[in-house]
This record gives C-alpha cells, structure tokens and sequence, in this order.
C-alpha cells in the first residue's frame, strides 16, 4: 500500500539569538554590532542610527525627536516601538538581528518581549541574549569626543583609535564625517545620567532569565569582539 513507509519527518524548531548590546553612551555599541552583525550575517539595526536618518530626511518623526536628542533625553518609548517594529518586521530580520541602543527602558524591554512572543511559533523563535560592555567613565569621555561618524553608512571613526585613512573622510564611501549634535560634553553628561537611571531595571528585566553576558569593553575592538562570540557560543538554546 502507499502510503504507509512514509517517513514522519519533523522539523527542527529554529531558535535564532538576538544580541542586545547594551552599555554607556560610548561603549562600543556600535562598533560592535556591527562586526557582529557581519559575523553572524544579520542586519544591524541602531535605534540611534534609525532616529538620525529621520532627522537628516527631514521626515515628522525626526522633527519631533530633534531637540530631545541634542539635550541627551530619550525619546518616548511609544514613538521608539513604532520606528523599531516596522524595521524589524522586515523580511531580513526573520532569521535574527543584532540590536544596537534598544532596549533603553524596562517598559522598552516588556514591548520587545511581548513582540517575540507574538511572533514566536512552532517551528521558529528568536532569543533576545543582553550583551553588556563595561568601560570606565573617563574614557568613555575620550571615546565620544573624538568619535566621527560617516553620514552615508553611518560607519563610525575615532579621530585616536580609529582613524579613518583620508582625515575627515569615511573609508568605505568617501563622504564627509560628521560630529553628532550630542557628542559635546555637557550632553554626553546628561546622556550618562540617564545611562545610570534606566540600566538597573532593564537588567533587573533580562537578569531574572540569566541572560546577560558581561563583557570588558575597554580593550582593543578586535579582542571584545573575540569575546562577545565565543561568549555567545557557550549560551545554551
Ligand atoms: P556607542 O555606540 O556605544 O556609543 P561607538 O561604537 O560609537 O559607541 O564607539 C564610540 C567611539 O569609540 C567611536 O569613535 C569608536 O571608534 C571608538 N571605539 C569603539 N570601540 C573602541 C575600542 N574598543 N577601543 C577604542 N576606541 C573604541
Ligand atoms: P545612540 O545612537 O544609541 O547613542 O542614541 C542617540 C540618542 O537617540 C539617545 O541619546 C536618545 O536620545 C535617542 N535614542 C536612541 N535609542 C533610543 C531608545 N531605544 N529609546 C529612547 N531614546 C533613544
């Protein structure tokens, strides 16, 4: 009869990890997320990065998180949710994503929960996984004053550790680099308060799962990098 050998084949239940960078304003957020994300060949999604781009289109969204942004506050989590659901609801993001600055708020960190949940089925999960790098205020200091960042591809330089070859020029495009609005020190100040005040309750969030790999961010970029990979590869899906 046929029919009856067929073989039950059941597929494997894919779990892809969810990097959630997390750490001061100068950590290398993004430095690192983007390395992982060529690493892990997955998009690289900034929440920062998305806001600029609306601020340089003009667009109402980045009218509206100007001023906010340039003063170091954060933007309200309602506004945050709708931009970052849209990009990751994306078709490139189905197989995972490397998060870069979101999480911000614990009440960020529920949204982004419930999102998976929803999204979540039987043959396919992703896994939010809090990378935090830690680096020392006084040369988180030293770090944002001379970071320069590319207006095109938003890659970033630092005028000390990360020269780009052409001096005021990104390497990959040629444009001209760009000092960010909030990158001079009185709002780096603020923006470090504000780094203080919602850090506990997004790792008191994520610390109840044990997920949270803590890395040192204050040595060379390659070596974190190292870090954060093998890290990753002791984590248990
Ligand atoms: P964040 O996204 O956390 O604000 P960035 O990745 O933009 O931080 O890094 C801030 C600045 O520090 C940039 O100019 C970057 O080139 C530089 N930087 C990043 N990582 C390192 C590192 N490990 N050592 C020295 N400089 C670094
Ligand atoms: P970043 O590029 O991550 O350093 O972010 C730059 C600025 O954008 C922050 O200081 C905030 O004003 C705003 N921002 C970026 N991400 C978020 C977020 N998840 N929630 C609220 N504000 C954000």
């Amino acid at each position: 009869m046929q029919g009856t050998n067929e073989v039950l084949r059941v597929e494997p239940m894919m779990q892809h990890i969810v990097p959630i960078v997390l750490g001061p304003p100068g950590a290398g957020k993004g430095t690192q997320c983007k390395r992982l994300s060529e690493a892990l060949q997955v998009p690289h999604i900034s929440t920062g990065d998305l806001l600029r781009e609306h601020i340089r289109k003009g667009t109402s969204l980045g009218a509206k998180v100007k001023r906010t942004i340039e003063r170091g506050n954060l933007v309200p989590d309602s506004l945050i949710w709708e931009m970052l659901q849209e990009r990751i609801g994306r078709s490139d993001c189905r197989q995972g994503f490397v998060l870069d600055g979101f999480p911000r708020t614990a009440s960020q960190a529920e949204r982004f929960d419930a999102y998976l949940a929803q999204h979540k089925s039987a043959r396919h999960s992703l896994l939010p996984l809090v990378v935090r790098l830690a680096v020392d205020n006084s040369v988180l200091l030293r770090r944002l004053t001379g970071r320069r960042v590319c207006p095109k591809c938003a890659s970033v330089f630092h005028i000390e550790f990360g020269a780009p070859q052409v001096p005021g020029h990104c390497d990959h495009d040629g444009a001209e680099l760009f000092i960010r609005d909030d990158d001079r020190e009185a709002t780096i100040r603020e923006r470090l308060r504000v780094y203080e005040r919602e850090i506990s309750p997004i790792l008191q969030h994520y610390g109840n799962d044990g997920r949270i790999l803590e890395i040192a961010g204050d040595r060379p970029v390659e070596q974190v990098t190292e870090e954060i990979l093998e890290a990753m590869g002791h984590v248990a899906v």
